[in-house]
């Protein structure tokens, strides 16, 4: 049976069927431009079929939207199921679930209250996720199971040391303040397929997982478990980023606000927007842009590059001493899985640490592969997500009870 997974924005909608036992695709695609001119694209992956690109397709609500994603879906020319009956269950994407929720749920009034309680720390995304669950639900009504997959769930295991920031505890207590950390649901991926490949037991295993794409995050992964991560209360945190700053020195925020008349929110936006890889450089958030860049001999496009590699080797370091060693470190998402400069970048001068890199393994792109020398006390390793993937296996599990 198949799982019609969503990932809802505000003005999108992004779905994929998929069959989590076979992890066979069937169709996937975007709603775009909801509530304006309506944009739909549907990507058939079955043989024969043909993929769609239609613009002004009348869209007012996410509820029109999921409607003309299942009329696809069940298209007598170029549909991929028979008929409705054949999706068991729908899978959400869900951006925060706060201290509620440490694993994935089957949605029900109260889980839809807990996550609407979760939106002060998300104004955003839960929203949005939010109408997109309401649409599915008043499309397919109650028949058709809904789950929940939170991206902050499983860094719920971190210990207090890692997750409470060391300002008045008050902040914790009245407005839970502290860190939450992202991307969980592809370091959760990534880290359990690692022991898969390895053949070993998760809980044998300390692995430091380094999702890095246009966000970037790292965690510490102890016998299966986040130990630590370094996207905090909002995704700002951590590593630079595409166009995100990452960590920094809070005292720059009321300096450019004073310096320029910024408002917080408008000093944030530079911070979330115009900083990281790309305000550094000035060229672009896009790692083969920079890449390129570099290599026509632009100096900060080279710096965006440093900066970034520096950070994340650090923090290799840091999340190996978090847990006391470390057996695996594995890259993942768009830079992660694809640029093997940035990996040997980032793996230079980890050698004192076990950590390598073999210049010919690491010649790869978005495959699962070994990439650190033979041998080596570390085993290194690219593991591509699959986020999507893991919701639907989620769905499936919990839908069957
Ligand atoms: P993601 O957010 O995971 O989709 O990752 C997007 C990032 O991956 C962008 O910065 C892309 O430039 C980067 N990326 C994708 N393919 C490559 C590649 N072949 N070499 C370098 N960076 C890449």
């Amino acid at each position: 049976m198949n799982i019609l997974v969503i990932n809802a924005g505000s003005s999108s909608l992004k779905y994929q069927l998929m069959n989590p036992e076979t992890g066979a695709l069937l169709a996937k695609g975007l709603c775009e431009r909801i509530g304006i001119d309506g944009k739909f694209t549907y990507k058939p992956q079955v043989e024969g079929k043909e993929k769609l690109d239609a613009i002004d397709v009348a869209m007012p609500t996410h509820s029109e939207a999921i409607q003309t994603v299942l009329n696809a879906l069940v298209d007598e020319k170029n549909g991929v199921i028979a008929s409705m009956d054949e999706i068991e269950a729908v899978g959400h994407r869900v951006v925060h679930g706060g201290e509620s929720f440490a694993s994935s749920v089957l949605i029900d009034d109260a889980v839809m209250a807990a996550i609407e309680e979760c939106t002060p720390l998300a104004p955003l995304h839960n929203p949005a996720n939010i109408i997109g669950i309401e649409a599915c639900k008043a499309v397919l009504g109650d028949k058709v199971p809904q789950v929940a997959v939170f991206d902050t769930a499983f860094h719920q295991t971190m210990p207090e040391h890692a997750y409470i920031y060391a300002v008045p505890y008050e902040y914790y207590e009245n407005d839970k303040i502290r860190r939450y950390g992202f991307h969980g649901t592809s370091h959760r991926y990534v880290s359990k397929r690692a022991a898969e490949i390895l053949g070993k037991d998760p809980a044998e295993l300390k692995i430091v997982s380094c999702h890095l794409g246009n966000g970037s995050s790292l965690a510490a992964v102890s016998g299966g478990r986040c130990v630590d991560t370094s996207m905090g209360m909002t995704p700002l945190a951590g590593l630079p980023m595409g166009t995100r700053a990452g960590d920094m020195d809070a005292g720059v925020v009321e300096f450019i606000a004073n310096k320029y008349g910024y408002t917080v929110s408008e000093t944030l936006n530079i911070l979330n927007k115009k900083s990281g890889v790309l305000g550094v450089s000035g060229v672009s958030s896009d790692f083969r842009d920079l890449e390129s860049a570099f290599k026509e001999g632009n100096h900060r496009a080279g710096l965006a590059l440093d900066i970034f590699a520096y950070r994340v080797r650090k923090m290799i370091a840091e999340y190996a001493a978090a847990m006391g060693g470390v057996d695996v470190v594995l890259f993942t998402a768009g830079v992660g899985e694809n640029s093997a400069g940035t990996r040997a970048d980032i793996l230079k001068g980890l050698e004192f640490m076990g950590i390598t890199c073999d210049a010919e393994k690491n010649k790869v792109r978005g495959e699962e592969r070994i990439i650190s020398k033979d041998g080596a006390p570390v085993t290194v390793m690219v593991v591509p997500t699959n986020e999507e993937l893991m919701i639907a296996m989620d769905t499936m599990e919990i839908a069957r009870g």
